[in-house]
C-alpha cells in the first residue's frame, strides 16, 4: 500500500474524469478552464481567458475561446445569456437552474427552478417543436441596488 498523496490528489480534479467522461481528451487548458469556471461562475469568456492565461501563461485567447467551444458542446460548460453584451459561462450542473440579475450592479445569482424539470414553461401550441428548455431570467434590483435606490428616494423604510 502506498500512502495517500495528498498533495498530488489535489491536483488531480474530478474535471479530469469529466472530461474523459465527455470523449475529450484532457488537456491543461480543459483543465485550467473547468477551474477557472468553477471559481467564478458566470464569468464572461474574456475574463475566463484572461485567468486562464494567468494560470498557464502560454495559452492564447483564441486556444481558450475553442477549448469554451469544446466544452460547451460536450455539455460540461453551460452558456448563458443574460443580457446582449456577452455570454456568460458556468459548469453545467444540468439541474436546469435559472438566474436573477441586477440591471443596476449586474450582480448575478442562481436560484432553482420552480417547476424543476426543462422546459419549465410548457406552450399552449408548440407548432411541432420539440422544446428541450426555456430561458428564465429574473431581472429587477438586487437587495443592495432596492434599498440605496429607497434611500434616494427618501422611503423612511430604508434608512
Ligand atoms: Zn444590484
Ligand atoms: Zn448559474
Ligand atoms: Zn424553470
Amino acid at each position: 500500500m502506498t500512502p495517500r498523496q495528498d498533495t498530488a490528489s489535489a491536483e488531480t480534479t474530478p474535471f479530469e474524469a469529466d472530461l474523459r467522461a465527455a470523449g475529450l481528451r484532457v488537456t491543461a487548458p480543459r483543465l485550467a478552464t473547468l477551474a477557472v469556471i468553477a471559481e467564478r461562475q458566470h464569468s464572461d469568456a474574456d475574463a475566463i481567458a484572461t485567468a486562464v492565461r494567468d494560470r498557464l501563461g502560454t495559452v492564447s485567447k483564441q486556444a481558450v475561446y475553442d477549448v469554451l467551444n469544446a466544452l460547451t458542446a460536450a455539455g460540461l460548460v453551460r452558456r448563458i445569456s443574460l443580457d446582449e453584451r456577452r455570454a456568460r459561462f458556468e459548469v453545467h450542473r444540468h439541474d436546469n437552474h435559472h438566474h436573477l440579475i441586477c440591471r443596476s450592479c449586474g450582480r448575478i445569482e442562481d436560484v432553482p427552478c420552480v417547476v424543476g424539470v426543462a422546459p419549465c414553461l410548457s406552450l399552449p401550441d408548440d407548432r411541432g417543436f420539440t422544446v428541450e428548455e426555456a430561458d428564465v431570467v429574473y431581472r429587477g434590483l438586487c437587495a443592495e441596488c432596492s434599498a440605496a435606490a429607497a434611500a434616494r428616494a427618501g422611503d423612511p423604510a430604508a434608512s
